[in-house]
């Protein structure tokens, strides 16, 4: 028997057994402490991946429909990530704009140190 968290071996009286797929899982695993009895909503970490959503449960019919339901639901975010993509690479570019003009007040600064030290030193002189 495994653990269907883990995978690793398990002993058939250890660990808790999902409603659901009636494989077994580790306490650890599943983070159940000992001696704390198994929820009847609970399930296992593959049965809760696997459980569909409530906006899925709603969809009246199965096959072509709930496939061009996840098309569309994978078509849709890409335009908010290329936007995102530019965004990004304007507050990139906005950076580095920044950085630029921070060394070119540090330029401007040291060059000011220049002119002081210089004037002193004519001063000196
Ligand atoms: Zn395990
Ligand atoms: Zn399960």
């Amino acid at each position: 028997m495994k653990c269907c968290a883990c995978g690793k071996f398990m002993a058939a009286v250890e660990g808790v057994t999902c409603p659901k797929c009636d494989r077994k899982s580790h306490r650890a695993c599943v983070k159940i402490p000992e001696g704390v009895q198994v929820q009847p909503t609970w399930l296992c970490p593959d049965c809760k991946i696997q459980t569909p959503r409530k906006s899925d449960q709603n969809t009246p019919v199965r096959g072509l429909n709930s496939e061009n339901i996840i098309k569309q639901g994978e078509e849709k975010p890409q335009s908010p990530v290329a936007q995102g993509f530019k965004e990004s690479e304007l507050a990139l570019e906005l950076r580095k704009f920044r950085e630029e003009l921070r060394e070119t007040r540090q330029e401007f600064r040291s060059f000011r140190q220049e002119m002081f030290d210089l004037r002193n030193s004519i001063k000196s002189c």
